[in-house]
């Protein structure tokens, strides 16, 4: 019997096999063998004659292999195995474990963002629409149903000066109406681009966080007036418990959070209430978002704070959005130095829990 030669060594300890396996004389298919089932302990027999049969197949026809084996360790090896001339084999192991993984984290970013410019593009298209559509109508002003009213008694000459001013007044309203709709939704295409520049600071890391001591109050009471006409437009309870008190924090960024986790409870609600509770918690100030809403899955919760991302539910396809709120609101409460987390139950609720310190923490 010949002495192992030092590569074979490295092979058995590299694999976790006996290293008499691989004396001179251990056919080719008996190693594959032992490897692949010290990999794989439960395959099925018939796979494994399968796969010998291949890999010994591959091996006598051309002499050439090259495949990737992924380990059960996560480790993964690029083989490479060609025949020289005399007969002899040459073998390559090369480990490309950070290479595939780096692959596929740029490939699920590349992914993330293709899906991104789907739904941005989406949900830039319908405020455009509506925009597109307001202004043709106002631009042939005298088609609209209020103005042809009005011309028609102008014309009639039968009508009292009132009656000409009320339908004037009418022509306005309609008017007036078709802004609004027009203003709503170039706003709506202002937030998402807000979005993405501040999206595009963070990622360059030059967004600027400037906390100060602030009124609770004066945080939450634009939150409470704005987005408790919009829970009540949807026939959603809507409540706000807080204490007073301050907090270390920047006031618009913080606001931005708090508008952005309010905002989705009462978009991803469709009855029941969205319940808002303020607290002081030792030297921590406590801001929680609680819904009767759809809920997000389990696996899904670290996932919601990536860019992007979104919960591929009815309920996120039927209210849209772009997926890069929480991304944005879970930066901006770490760079103000708290936190911002989640707990939920599909189909019964969410609750986001926004930490912040309540003192100067500059000073701690
Ligand atoms: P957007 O709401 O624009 O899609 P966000 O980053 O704010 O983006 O939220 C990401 C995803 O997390 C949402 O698309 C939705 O699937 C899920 N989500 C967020 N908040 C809630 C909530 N309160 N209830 C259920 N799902 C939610």
């Amino acid at each position: 019997m010949c002495a192992i030669p030092p590569v074979g060594l490295e092979y058995a300890e590299f694999h976790d096999l006996p290293k008499e396996l691989m004396q001179c004389g251990t056919p080719y298919s008996e190693i594959v063998k032992r490897f692949t089932l010290s990999e794989n302990p439960l395959l099925r027999p018939e796979v494994l004659a399968e796969w010998l049969e291949r890999r010994t197949q591959a091996r006598q026809l051309g002499g050439s292999i090259d495949h990737i084996v992924k380990f059960g360790n996560g480790m993964v090896i690029k083989v490479s195995d060609r025949r020289m001339p005399d007969g002899s084999y040459v073998g390559l192991r090369v480990d490309v474990t950070e290479l595939t993984h780096a692959r596929k984290i740029a490939e699920a970013s590349n992914k993330a963002k293709t899906d991104f410019m789907n739904v941005l593009s989406h949900e830039l298209r319908t405020p455009m629409t509506v925009i597109m559509g307001v202004a043709g109508l106002t631009k042939n002003a005298r088609v609209l149903s209020s103005s042809k009213i009005l011309l028609s008694a102008i014309e009639s000459g039968d009508r009292s000066e009132d009656e000409i001013t009320s339908l004037l007044d009418d022509m306005f309203a309609q008017h007036s109406d078709l802004m609004s709709k027009m203003i709503k939704s170039g706003d709506h295409i202002m937030e998402l681009i807000n979005g993405m520049l501040d999206f595009a600071k963070i990622e360059s890391g030059s967004i600027l966080i400037n906390p100060t001591i602030c009124d609770i109050k004066d945080i939450m009471d634009p939150v409470e007036q704005l987005l408790s006409t919009l829970a009540q437009e949807k026939g959603l309870i809507f409540e706000v418990q807080q204490v007073s008190g301050t907090v270390w924090a920047d006031r618009v960024r913080i606001r931005q959070i708090l508008f952005n986790l309010v905002g989705n409870a009462i978009k991803f609600t469709e009855s029941g209430s969205v319940r808002i509770t303020v607290r002081i918690d030792a030297d921590t100030v406590v801001f929680e978002v609680n819904d009767e809403g759809s809920g997000i899955p389990e696996a899904e919760l670290e996932s919601i704070f990536d860019p992007f991302y979104q919960v591929d539910s009815s309920a996120t396809r039927h209210v849209g959005g772009t997926g890069m709120g929480l991304a944005i609101s879970h930066n901006f409460a770490e760079l103000n130095l708290g936190e911002l987390t989640v707990t939920s139950t599909l189909g019964e609720g969410s609750c986001f829990t926004l930490t912040l310190p309540s003192t100067d923490a500059s000073k701690v």
